[in-house]
């Protein structure tokens, strides 16, 4: 008999420098993975639906295929040692598709909860992790009852991809219930209370084989138009709070049974209590900045989690600031990157992406600095100073 795996997989033995990871989804956060990997000495097979895509400059090899094509992606699977994905919206079934022929970490099962924020919600309220209050919504009569129950103002927001606010409407007065519908409708939605928070933070944490975790410093969060802005860390909130975050985000790993990297985004409210928004099963746009500023990246965190390897520190080693580039600095022309540049422990890091849209992420900079406030300051300012 055959055994489904090459005997590198067998017995949780960890797949080692020279092995094939495969990752599905051929954006940016695919792209820094394959660039983590290949460092360490691993192939990298990027899985995508589109040709031409920020994975393909780093990874050895881009398959092109619909991510509904089960036959080809398990055959695909057969040259891997191991599959994650950077990008959570791939059907389940796909993914359980190629978990017929090699382990995918995180797990189809991760993918099914985290996917719909129906599940979601459902797998938070069950573990006793504390988000807002909400009710799953399919018809215009169920959003008047919900509205009812959750109060106002609410948000509704679609259960299935959403993502940077998108598929969202705030409703503030009980006439605009009816638009809200209209708006994101009529697909099933899930309606949540608004907080009135004090900020935003998240905290990356990733999972080993052998269920260690490690769990990086909060950052916190600043959006411009439902899109991260910046990001920072060391959040400046109370220890009591970031350690409630961090403590939070390891048990939703473990209770997810989660082998890999995730994010976890919380509100602070006023009081200082922390309620999760949401959970992304990969590396997170908010975590770019731990490339420059910790002893080990998410992106290294992801190929050592799924690989078996012990976790590295996440230690951070300065305090540091992210800002988004998006396709709006490319309004009068190529920005001028030798100005960010200039400013004091600043990087660049572009996705190679050619069309530069208003909104579409094309890439960020990092700063780290003496103090979070100063390394908030530099990352703004090069930024600026690019675009001007
Ligand atoms: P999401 O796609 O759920 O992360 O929502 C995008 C952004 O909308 C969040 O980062 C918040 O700034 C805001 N938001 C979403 N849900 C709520 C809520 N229940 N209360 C207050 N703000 C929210």
């Amino acid at each position: 008999m055959t055994t489904p795996f090459p005997a590198l997989h067998e017995h949780g033995r960890p797949i080692l420098p020279g092995a094939t990871l495969g990752v599905m989804g051929g954006g940016q956060l695919g792209a820094m993975f394959a660039v983590a990997a290949k460092r360490m000495g691993y192939r990298v097979e990027a899985i995508s639906d589109v040709a031409d895509c920020p994975c393909a400059v780093h990874c050895d090899r881009v398959h092109v295929v619909r991510y509904t094509d089960r036959e080809r992606l398990a055959e695909i699977a057969r040259s891997l040692d191991v599959l994650t994905f950077e990008f959570e919206n791939i059907p389940v079934e796909a993914a359980r598709a190629m978990e017929a022929v090699v382990p995918v970490r995180p797990g189809p099962q991760v993918l099914h909860t985290t996917q719909d924020r129906a599940r979601e919600k459902a797998f938070l309220v069950a573990h006793g992790f504390a988000c807002a209050s909400h009710r799953v919504v399919r018809s215009r009569g169920d959003l008047e009852a919900a509205v009812a129950e959750v109060g106002l103002p609410c948000v509704l927001k679609t259960a299935a991809f959403g993502y940077d606010g998108k598929g969202q409407r705030k409703i503030i007065s009980a006439d605009e219930i009816g638009s809200a519908w209209e708006a994101v409708g009529p697909v099933e939605c899930v309606l949540e209370g608004w907080i009135d928070f004090d900020c935003e933070i998240s905290v990356v944490a990733a999972r080993g084989l052998d269920g260690t975790t490690a769990v990086f410093e909060p950052s916190r969060n600043a959006h411009a138009n439902h899109i991260l802005d910046v990001a920072s860390a060391p959040s400046g909130l109370p220890d009591d709070v970031t350690a409630s975050a961090r403590g939070m985000a390891a048990r939703i790993l473990e209770k997810l049974d989660l082998v890999g990297v995730a994010c976890v985004e919380f509100f602070v409210t006023r009081s200082g209590q922390v309620l999760v928004n949401e959970i992304a099963p990969r590396p997170h746009n908010s975590g770019h900045l731990t490339i420059n500023a910790c002893a080990t990246s998410q992106f290294e965190q992801q190929v050592r989690a799924i690989c078996g390897l012990p976790l590295g520190s996440p230690q951070q080693l300065a305090p540091a600031a992210m800002a988004n580039l998006l396709g709006d600095c490319w309004q009068r022309g190529e920005p001028d990157w030798a100005a960010a540049l200039g400013v004091p422990g600043v990087s660049l890091h572009l996705y190679g992406k050619s069309d530069p849209r208003p909104g579409r992420k094309m890439g960020h900079l990092t700063a780290i600095a003496a103090t979070v406030d100063e390394a908030i300051a530099n990352v703004t300012v090069a930024r600026q100073q690019a675009v001007d």
